[in-house]
């Protein structure tokens, strides 16, 4: 049977404030052309000067991905034609990258699996051509021209989508802890190149492989290596040879094109960029970078398992993202209470997250008002019924949420009054004398129907102990 085999090229937009050779903003979303100078529109006469953060973020990377860091590290030019490259040649590494033989370990259904990082470098990212349909012409926008990215080039380790869409969320998480991109898909701050082949099972030789470049969300890239897996082993299995070439995706049509073949491509003369020198990283600068590397993922699962007794699973979802992670122990530092906080995060969240159709990352959920609502839960001022519509709201509305005043103005205080709860009890076994009659005869199933009614009718705001209780003792005397 057929194996496929993948190995991806990352770019990685860093959040650095300005570009990598000048001071030009990188901010996203600007009018066209307007963060712009001579030095990133390749003006003849002017010269890069390299932006010392873009440094210390890449090599930040370099070591969180266990790489060799590269004591002098070198620039080279990558020439070749294209419009939205004003200068005619890219600034990238290619003989001395950044980092090299690095990895990065994965989890896939309860398995860790190690992929190899064949090696890191830094670049410069090129602008962007927006072709109008509405007269037919290309603009260029070279507010990208010169943004700082970080490459990563994975050895072909991966078998199959799932494991690229662990390493990709891995790596987001990564950059997150790291505080060195927000590694947003779509806005292209992480975007993946896919190198698939395919072979038997059992062979040792890799396949022809293909490229496919824009697959620009985790989705696209699941239908992109389906589709790719799919059109190799067909070519495959009727006696043909896969040509080694490079596709475009197009997710709207869930299919891929090819774009060049390998006979065609470019030869882009790289040769060290002559108008930079070498950077060379001393021992203590790289030191002194790893001693400040915050606790990453891995190590604050494994404290979390241990400082809240937290399951693995549970750890390992809440540390996924730095964010959630810290809303979790803010949360927690205030309320005390790891369990219920954990459930809450981890069960409920992305439910309500989904219904007020918010992203987390803009939610903005107050680790405060997050404490005083698993507070609320834990004294039973409200139930987990009434909790997850508050939570809906929590997350609409956003750190100005009042609680209390949600709570109070929409009437979701818990009902415990045993006798309120004894009356409506009584009223719904009187509404429902068959179900009674059937639940006395053994038919036990009916008691979730008649616990539903009693909650219906009290606004699904009491105590669910209470009218389990109440209801037990009406109907067995
Ligand atoms: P190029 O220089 O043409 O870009 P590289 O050797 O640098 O090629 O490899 C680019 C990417 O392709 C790497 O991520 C590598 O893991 C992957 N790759 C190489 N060979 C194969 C293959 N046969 N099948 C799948 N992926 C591959
Ligand atoms: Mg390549
Ligand atoms: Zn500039």
């Amino acid at each position: 049977m057929w194996e496929t085999v993948i190995g991806l090229e990352v770019h990685v937009e860093l959040s650095t404030k300005s570009k990598i050779f000048c001071s030009c903003s990188t901010a996203f979303g600007g009018e066209p052309n307007t963060q712009c100078c001579p030095v990133c529109m390749g003006m003849p006469g002017t010269l890069p000067v390299f932006n010392k953060q873009v440094l210390e973020y890449a090599a930040k990377a370099a070591i969180a991905l266990h790489c060799e860091i590269s004591r002098t590290t070198v620039f080279d030019r990558k020439n070749y034609f294209y419009p939205d490259l004003p200068k005619a040649y890219q600034i990238s590494q290619l003989y001395s990258p950044i980092g090299r033989n690095g990895y990065m370990e994965i989890e896939v259904d309860g398995e860790t699996k190690r992929i190899g990082i064949h090696e890191m470098h830094m670049e410069e990212d090129a602008g962007k051509l927006i072709h109008s349909e509405f007269d037919n012409e290309t603009y260029p926008d070279y507010n990208r021209c010169g943004v700082p990215l970080i490459e990563i080039v994975s050895e072909p380790d991966f078998r199959s989508a799932k494991e690229v869409v662990a390493y990709l969320e891995k790596l987001k998480s990564m950059c997150e802890y790291l505080g060195i991109s927000d590694c947003k898909m779509q806005e292209g701050s992480m975007r993946a190149d896919v190198n698939l082949s395919v072979r038997k099972k059992g062979d040792t030789a890799f396949g022809v492989r293909t490229e496919t470049k824009n697959v620009n969300s985790f989705r696209a890239i699941e239908h992109a290596i389906e589709f790719e897996t799919a059109r190799q082993i067909d070519i495959l299995e009727s006696g043909g040879t896969v040509k080694q070439e490079t596709r475009h995706w197009n997710e709207d049509r869930r299919t891929g094109v090819a774009m060049r073949s390998k006979e065609n491509a470019q030869d882009y003369r790289y040769f060290p960029d002559p108008d930079l020198p070498p950077v060379v990283l001393s021992e203590e600068y790289i030191e002194q970078l790893t001693s400040s590397l915050p606790e990453l993922s891995e190590v604050r699962r494994a404290r979390f398992t241990q400082e809240y007794a937290l399951s693995d699973y549970a750890a390992g979802r809440l540390t996924a993202s730095k964010a959630l992670a810290d809303l979790f122990e803010n949360t927690v530092k205030l309320c005390n209470e790891p369990k219920e906080t954990a459930n809450w995060l981890i069960e409920c969240l992305p439910k309500a997250l989904d219904d007020a159709g918010v992203a987390f990352e803009d939610a903005d959920i107050s680790f405060e008002t997050f404490a005083e609502f698993i507070g609320a839960i834990r004294s039973k001022t409200i139930n987990k019924n009434v909790g997850m519509k508050v939570l809906a709201a929590m997350v609409k509305e956003g750190s100005s949420f009042d609680l209390k005043g949600y709570i109070e103005k929409n009437g979701m205080a818990m009902i415990d009054d045993t006798d309120m709860i004894r009356a409506a009890v009584k009223k719904v076994l009187a509404e429902n004398q068959k179900s009674v009659e059937e639940y006395r005869a053994g038919k036990t199933k009916v008691l979730g129907f008649l616990i539903g009614q009693v909650m219906r009718s009290l606004g699904g705001k009491a105590n669910p102990a209470s009218v389990n209780a109440v209801m037990a003792e009406e109907l067995n005397g």
